[in-house]
């Protein structure tokens, strides 16, 4: 297994945000964690991430246990809610931001940053500021921020709320072919059924910080 999460608990004062969390994931596939707001969601992938240290549990991916180590030493991207750029960093510096925390040299960091910038059809807007995009091109700088650092691991954490229904609609499609293509194993995190069954391979309903359900969306809507 590429993923294993065991027993993850994460109590604030005597409020468990999450209690008990365990799944494995498989290498390249995608698993939505479903439910509705405070069920637990972006905590649980906070943790994965290393932003959030957990009261209890572990975090082993390929054989390798993460739990205490910062987020700059995991082989995660992460897509903040909101995209979280830095309002005063240019697309170019959002992008590069990851490669400067893990010690990349500058003219490496260059070549990814230039090559992500094409991939992303980001062309032409290196050096804006993010109020100066629109809210789709503000996602993809997100992404590119997540994905220059080659991350085995892709986290998500409602990469489209900003976004009209449409636009949701066709960068969650392309968001799955990037995945697909490189392999990438995601979780993503959404209060959207629809949403988590249109790009899922697998669905965890969470509700009071646990997890109550976890399968495929015919597993867990169409079945009897
Ligand atoms: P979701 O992402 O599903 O909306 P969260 O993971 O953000 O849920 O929050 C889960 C629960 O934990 C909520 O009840 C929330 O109020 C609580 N919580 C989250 N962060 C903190 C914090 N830093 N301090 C105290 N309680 C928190
Ligand atoms: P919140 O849910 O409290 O609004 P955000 O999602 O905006 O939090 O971001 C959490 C924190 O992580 C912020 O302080 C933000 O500046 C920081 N941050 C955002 N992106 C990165 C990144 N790629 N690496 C490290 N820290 C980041």
């Amino acid at each position: 297994m590429e993923i294993v999460i065991e027993n993850l608990a994460k109590v604030y004062g005597n409020a468990h945000a999450v209690r008990d969390f365990s799944v494995t994931i498989a290498k390249g596939e995608m698993v939505a964690l479903l439910g509705p707001s405070g069920c637990g969601k972006t905590t649980t992938l906070r943790m994965v991430a290393g932003f959030i240290k957990p009261s209890a549990g572990r975090i082993v991916v390929r054989g390798r246990d993460l739990t205490g180590l910062p987020p700059h030493k995991r082989d995660t991207g992460l897509v903040f809610q909101n995209y979280a750029l830095f309002p005063h960093l240019t697309v170019a510096e959002n992008i590069a931001f990851g490669l400067r925390r893990r010690g990349v040299p500058a003219a490496e960091r260059d070549t990814r940053v230039a090559n992500m910038i094409a991939t992303m059809q980001l062309t032409g807007l290196a050096d804006r500021l993010p109020r100066q995009l629109s809210g789709g091109q503000q996602q993809r700088v997100a992404v590119a921020r997540a994905l220059v650092i080659n991350p085995s691991i892709l986290l998500l954490d409602e990469p489209f709320s900003n976004l009209d229904a449409k636009l949701r609609e066709s960068t969650g499609l392309e968001l799955r072919r990037i995945q697909r293509e490189l392999g990438l194993t995601s979780i993503f995190v959404t209060h959207d059924q629809n949403e988590a069954m249109a790009i899922a391979d697998r669905i965890a309903v969470m509700n009071g910080g646990a997890v109550e359900q976890i399968g495929s969306a015919v597993d867990i809507y169409e079945r009897p």
